[in-house]
């Protein structure tokens, strides 16, 4: 199969993909970011094929039953992740569409949830691991600004930048930990417990390869729900006279975007 051939099954396998996520869900995203999902599919292949084409499970559904929290609750910790096999040596990949900037600059909860799919992965299935890591599939902004200037020389030295593979130290010593924090989580979505953190939170820095980023920037500018949250709006209003977030969310709330995010979705409704 030649290159541009893969690519167009690639395609045609995301809009089978999306028409049964929007079945399934009632979903449906605007033009301008299924376009830019559909981006990210394709350029994470051709960043990522030599690993994509030695993975030797995929999909690869962990399951880990019979936990309980600490009210009494029964719950199974579930998780999906692909297997790379070869020369004795077993890695296990976690596919995250965040970027690899976030990651390694949060790596102490990517690390958390990955080395309790390791334990299930060594303990239950009884298998040996060898390394586990992270693919981050959103393309950082270099990658975005060339293709937004249709600039190839630019893309092809941004791609070659990128590194969207972030290895995750393997230590099981903390799962227990992990598992109970799990377990908190369960017992505060089953109270109702939904209030978001305070604002604090959100004006809060971490350092990326010597940038800052806001917890409001980075998490918070992509939630769906940023408009109804009582701590967003605080955030934008604090921060008026200092920080552009104030006006950029009453532009992204007018924007032709929401508009046509809304009629998409209203269409999906009426065709369930
Ligand atoms: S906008 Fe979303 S991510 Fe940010 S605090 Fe509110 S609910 Fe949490």
């Amino acid at each position: 199969m030649t290159e541009q051939e893969i690519e167009s099954v690639i395609i045609d396998m995301f809009e089978q993909n999306y028409e049964l996520l929007q079945a399934q869900g009632g979903h449906s995203l605007t033009q301008d970011t299924k376009r830019a999902a559909l981006q990210q599919v394709l350029l994470y292949w051709r960043k990522m094929r030599d690993v994509a084409e030695r993975v030797t499970e995929t999909e690869v559904k962990l399951t880990l039953p019979e936990q309980q929290t600490p009210r009494g609750r029964k719950y199974s910790i579930h998780g999906v992740v692909d297997i790379v096999q070869e020369d004795e040596r077993t890695v296990m990949y976690d596919i995250k569409t965040h970027d690899a900037e976030y990651v390694q600059a949060n790596l102490d909860d990517y690390e958390k949830q990955l080395n309790v799919y390791a334990h299930i992965w060594q303990n239950l299935r009884g298998q040996p691991l060898d390394q586990t890591a992270i693919i981050a599939t959103a393309y950082p902004k270099e990658v975005k600004q060339a293709l937004n200037a249709g600039d190839e020389e630019a893309l092809a030295e941004a791609l070659e930048q990128w590194e969207p593979l972030v290895d995750v130290p393997f230590d099981q010593k903390h799962v227990e930990d992990v598992i109970a924090d799990f377990s908190e989580v369960v017992d505060a979505i089953e109270d109702r417990q939904f209030t978001p953190p305070p604002v604090s939170r959100l004006g809060q820095r971490y350092k990326a390869r010597g940038r800052e980023k806001r917890f409001a920037t980075q998490i918070c500018g992509n939630c769906d729900g940023r408009f109804s949250c009582s701590s967003y709006r605080a955030y934008t209003q604090s921060n008026r006279g200092s920080d552009a977030s104030f006006n950029r969310y009453f532009r992204e709330f007018e924007s032709t975007d929401q508009e046509e995010w809304l009629s998409a979705n209203l269409e999906a409704d009426l065709n369930i």
